[in-house]
């Protein structure tokens, strides 16, 4: 029998486009990969956190944040405020704040995260007050030279939101006395591969736009549902 003659030109064509698609889709797999590995089974351990609303609560968001960073405070003044509203207060869900701190925003991101977690420590109830008056205390377009967050300043915001003294405070930051509660928090950039802030969580699934508050509400409703639905 004789065998039909292929144009090596032919074959030349075929296997380039074999080899295109091929290539196509392993850059889609890789994408899909990535996405997948942003979501988590668990969400980041609210384990000697800050909590705000519900404890019990099906749900959390988790924001990584930077009291130095001017993002957080865009999101806390912008998004939060709303999130708070519609799920925090009406005990959908609960907050938790974790702290990311970042010495590309200079000695005060370190300086403001200790002292969040020196007034978590010794007056909780007046956590979430300190918190936003943080964020308040930033400048507009707040720049790494610009070091507002020192420890005077630290103690005089816990002074006027806070039982924690100020002298107690600044002593506290000399001594680094909570660095073992930023280590925890660093534990949990690393386990939730958190490179940049605010990172935000809904449960376990990253949201991709922190500034889309609509795909934020459409992952807590999607977790409150799947709750639902398993009892
Ligand atoms: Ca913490």
């Amino acid at each position: 029998m004789k065998k039909k003659q292929q144009s090596p030109m032919k074959f030349a064509v075929i296997m380039t486009v074999v080899v295109v698609f091929l290539i196509g889709a392993l850059v889609v797999l890789n994408n899909q990969i990535k996405n997948a590995s942003q979501n988590y089974d668990e969400k980041p351990s609210t384990e000697g956190q800050p909590i705000l609303g519900d404890k019990n609560a099906a749900v959390t968001v988790t924001e990584f944040g930077d009291y130095k960073c001017p993002s957080c405070k865009q999101w806390t003044e912008s998004v939060f405020p709303d999130l708070k509203k519609d799920y925090i207060d009406k005990g959908k869900i609960n907050f938790s704040y974790i702290n990311f701190v970042n010495e590309q925003h200079g000695r005060g991101s370190e300086l403001s995260a200790l002292a969040s977690e020196q007034v978590w420590k010794e007056d909780p109830d007046s956590f979430w007050a300190f918190h936003e008056a943080l964020f308040k205390a930033q400048p507009d377009n707040d720049t790494m030279e610009n070091e507002w967050a020192t420890p005077a300043k630290l103690a005089d915001i816990a002074e006027a939101h806070t039982k924690v003294k100020g002298d107690k405070l600044v002593k506290s930051l000399n001594d680094k006395t909570f660095s073992e509660q930023l280590g925890t928090d660093e534990s949990l950039i690393s386990q939730y591969n958190v490179d940049s802030t605010p990172t935000i969580f809904v449960n376990g699934v990253k949201i991709d736009k922190p500034f889309d508050y609509d795909k934020i509400k459409e992952a807590i409703e999607k977790e409150l549902k799947g709750n639902s639905d398993e009892k």
